[in-house]
This record gives structure tokens, sequence and C-alpha cells, in this order.
């Protein structure tokens, strides 16, 4: 297999299929844009088990995604996209950057989710994109925003509903979209406690990459707490 890629913590390799690439799990950690950076044994395995679950889980409530199949403890067969450009984010509950830009406690429920969009770029620092910029640079028109916005609180509801059934409140979340060969938009990525901030519904404690950014305990075990609550 070729590698065409490979990102901070996740690997994409070319098949013979060539509508079809294969992700690799890697067991990275970083926070800070690669700032903060270490590994944990078991990450990838953890991770990858998390979304395959969530993905077909979403796939039944009849969400398009990338997943095929997992293939192994470290691999999942995906459609191949093109992934755009952009770190589409929902916040039910206010915490990180969100706290922190407008200096308020982290905690705050929200009555209704909020959607914003950051431009991917390391360089950058992945800032803070608005509707109009993103169109305006071409990234999406502006009926795929719609959609995109329209998809992912979709999303939001599906996924806040499975994790208070195994107690556990959903107060942000990163995915990306990518687009098929046929031009349709499809979620694509992650979704695990690398890309979500999952917090236990009764005592609040983190059970994400928060543990590994503010150094709260094992990261592992945080992760395999959230697995075994899903296997249930
Ligand atoms: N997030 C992510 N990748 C990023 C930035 C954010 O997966 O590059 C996730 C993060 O884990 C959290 C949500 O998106 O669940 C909102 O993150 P926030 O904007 O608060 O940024 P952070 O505090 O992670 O810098």
């Amino acid at each position: 297999m070729k590698k065409i890629y490979e990102g901070k913590a996740k690997e994409v390799y070319e098949t013979e299929n060539k509508d079809e690439y294969i992700i690799k799990y890697k067991d990275t950690a970083t926070a800070g844009n690669g700032e903060k950076k270490e590994d944990f044994e078991g990450k990838g395995a953890l991770n990858l088990k998390i979304t395959t679950i969530i993905f077909e889980m979403l796939e039944k409530a009849n969400i398009k995604t990338h997943y095929i199949e997992t293939l192994s403890d470290s691999e999942m067969k995906v459609k191949k996209v093109e992934i755009l450009p952009l770190e589409v984010i929902v916040r039910n509950i206010s915490a990180g950057s969100f706290a922190k830009r407008y200096g308020v406690d982290e905690g705050i429920v929200f009555e209704n989710p909020t959607f914003e969009l950051s431009y991917k770029n390391d360089d950058l620092g992945d800032p803070l994109m608005c509707e109009d910029h993103a169109i305006a640079l071409g990234l999406i028109t502006k009926k795929e925003y719609d959609y995109i916005k329209e998809e992912t609180l979709k999303i939001n509801s599906l996924l806040k509903e499975f994790f208070i059934n195994i107690n556990l409140k959903l107060v942000d979340f990163k995915i990306e979209f990518g687009k098929d060969k046929d031009g349709n938009i499809i979620l694509a990525d992650e979704i695990s406690p690398d890309t979500c901030r999952l917090w236990d519904k009764d005592t609040n404690e983190k059970l994400d990459k928060d543990i590994f950014r503010r150094n709260l305990g094992s990261l592992t075990k945080g992760y395999e707490e959230v697995l075994k609550r899903m296997q249930k």
C-alpha cells in the first residue's frame, strides 16, 4: 500500500481499489497545534473502535459517511474523498477555545447548539472562519454550506442522544467533510474522544483529550471508559 498522507493521528493509504483508502489510526496524541506530543499505547485502537461504533450508528440513521469497514485494530477502509479544508465545530456547552475567547466559564449549557467553522491550516493556527469567508475563498458554495450546517446539526442531535444514553454529556466536537468522486459531500475523518469533549453526566469528569491537554491523568483509561460504556 502506498502512503499518500500522514497527519498527527492518522495515516492514509491508497489501495488497489481507486475509489477506496485505508486509514491507519496512530497512538500519537498532539495538542496545541502539535506543540505537545506523546504516544499512548492502545490509543489508536480505542479511537478506531469508538469511531467505528459511531459511524455505524450514524449510517443507520441515514447520515452518509466515508466508512466502509474496519479491518483490524488499526485500519479502517473508507471511501476516497477529498477533505474540505474546514473544521466544523458544534458546541452544546461552553469549553475550550470558546470559554477562552469570550472570557467565560466552561460548563454553560446553551439553549441551542452553536455551529462554527475553522480554516484547516496549521501555519495559521486553524483560524475561526465565517460562512462568507469560506464561500469567498471558494472552499465551498452557499448551497454546500447550508447542506453541511443542516447535516452537522442532525449529527449533533444523534450524537447527543447516543452519548447521554451512556451517561456522557457531549460538550462539543469537531468533524470534517469530504467530497466523493461524484461531488457528494459526506462525513469523513473520525469521531472519537480525540475530537469530542465528553463529560460524565453526574460528575463532569473529563473522558476526552483534555485529559492529555491538561495533564489530568491516564488518557487511555478515559478512552477505555468511553468504549466500555458504548459496548454495554
Ligand atoms: N477539535 C479537534 N481538532 C482541532 C480543534 C478542535 O478535534 O484541531 C475539537 C476539540 O477536541 C473539541 C472541539 O473540537 O471537542 C472544540 O475545540 P475548541 O475550539 O474548544 O479548541 P481547543 O480547546 O481544542 O483548542
